[in-house]
């Protein structure tokens, strides 16, 4: 362990971008020297429990024995090589595992190198379809309000409107169309009318929608918002009476994160072009992929330019694929299902005392996913010093206050988790009175 010297804490905040973060104001950062199982190590030594799983990724733990074996093993082979011409059998056994594991007949992969990235690369498969299929008219999408899907162009352009900052690009985006997110939460009985604002759109305007792109049951950085998988069926009946494809993005909810092994399946809805990434390599580096069915992947091949338009540097990265293949044994040789089970049963039971705070306006929990929704927006700095000084990590944006823990989090330290996390929004609240 090596603690950082004052210099390069300078350098860092003179010098270096941090996520949707300020050159002129940077937020504080906290060093971080080491990580293990769910504690990450800070330079000063404090041991913080880590609730964000780094941004849902980190789904076995850090420094996993198994993982570290598979990318030593991998690096000693052959860490990169191109994709264009060349192939390998990490890939090949990454994409078996896909086709496998994935609903339906989802049997194409385009193995891509961020989720950005598998976001742009669904979205031209949606409009190269259709330009292929003899209706190059169909090229808008069809989203919902309060979705996140990526910082790219493509991405932000079906990514809300609103939270989504995306304003300031609006006049070099591409004018996409929203519906109201559905009101009927997950677990509330379905209203069927909560299907009529998507419906009017499409009705309306099918003949240029190539696809409707969605977070299917969780909308994760839009908004951390659990609704029906009811919605998900009734669109799905609406895009296939209507020849508009399915785009699911379980980017965040993929791998067990909701208690299946994908959101799709608490619907039982097979989308037609569904986009993984995050969980995917279990959090060591980034790598997606973007899975289609035969009959979209060869229409279209059929079409113009007789291949699909999109082949990123790093495609199929050895390395990646080869973590990716020890993750995905890791999950699905594990009892995932009782085990998010588990967490979602404690998660439930550890948060529920923030439900009788005042300045809590909701609190819901679903698989291993727990959000304390705050009355108004926090102060960022303020309440991640308190997360930190409780010995635990969690980043709230806006109004939420949420955790997505590793799975391997013992039940010992998810009720430290739990129980910190209420105590700290319970502390904040008191302190902004
Ligand atoms: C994080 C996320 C993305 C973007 O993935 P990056 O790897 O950050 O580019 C897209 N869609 C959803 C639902 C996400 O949660």
């Amino acid at each position: 362990m090596t603690a950082l010297t004052d210099d390069q804490l300078r350098f860092d905040r003179e010098h270096i971008w941090h996520p949707y973060s300020s050159m002129i104001s940077p937020p504080p950062v906290y060093p971080v020297t080491s990580a293990a199982g769910v504690r990450l190590t800070l330079a000063d030594g404090r041991e913080l429990i880590d609730g964000m799983a780094s941004w849902w990724s980190v789904i076995h733990g850090y420094n996993h024995p198994e993982l570290n074996a598979a990318a030593h093993a991998q690096i000693d082979q052959m860490s990169h090589v191109m994709f264009g011409g060349l192939t390998h059998e990490p890939a090949i056994e990454l994409s078996r595992k896909l086709v496998e594991m994935t609903p339906g007949s989802l049997d194409k992969v385009f193995i891509a190198d961020s989720g950005s990235v598998a976001v742009e690369v669904a979205l031209k498969m949606a409009i190269q379809y259709w330009h292929a299929a003899g209706k190059p008219e169909k090229h808008k999408m069809v989203t919902i309000r309060n979705g996140y899907h990526g910082d790219t162009f493509g991405a932000m352009a079906v990514c809300d409107p609103v939270t989504g900052m995306h304003e300031i690009f609006s006049h070099v985006l591409p004018q996409h169309l929203f519906a109201e997110r559905p009101n009927t939460r997950f677990g509330d009985t379905w209203q069927t009318d909560d299907i009529a604002p998507l419906q009017a759109i499409i009705e309306q305007q099918h003949a240029n929608i190539a696809a409707l792109i969605l977070e299917p049951v969780v909308q994760g950085a839009g908004g951390m918002y659990f609704y029906s998988p009811e919605y998900l069926r009734a669109a799905k009946a609406l895009c296939e009476q209507h020849d508009i494809l399915l785009i699911a993005d379980e980017i965040a909810t993929g791998f067990g994160r909701t208690g299946e092994l994908f959101a799709c399946n608490h619907a039982g809805v097979t989308p037609d072009i569904l986009c993984v990434g995050k969980a995917l390599t279990g959090g060591y580096m980034t790598l997606a992929a973007t899975l289609t069915t035969t009959q979209i992947a060869e229409t279209i091949s059929a079409g113009g330019a007789g291949c699909f338009m999109h082949g990123p540097t790093f495609m199929g990265n050895p390395l990646a694929c080869a973590v990716a293949n020890r993750s995905l044994e890791l999950l699905i040789n594990s009892d995932w299902r009782s085990n998010i089970q588990r967490i979602e049963t404690q998660l439930e039971s550890g948060l529920a005392p923030a439900r009788a705070l005042v300045g809590v306006a909701n609190v819901r929990v679903l698989g291993a996913i727990g959000v304390i929704e705050l009355d108004s927006p926090v102060q960022s700095a303020a309440i991640q010093s308190l997360f930190v000084d409780e010995g635990i990590w969690v980043r709230p944006f806006g109004k939420l206050v949420y955790i997505m823990p590793p799975y391997v989090i013992s039940s010992e330290d998810l009720a430290t988790l739990a129980h910190s996390m209420v105590n700290v929004v319970e502390r904040y609240l008191s302190l902004a009175d």
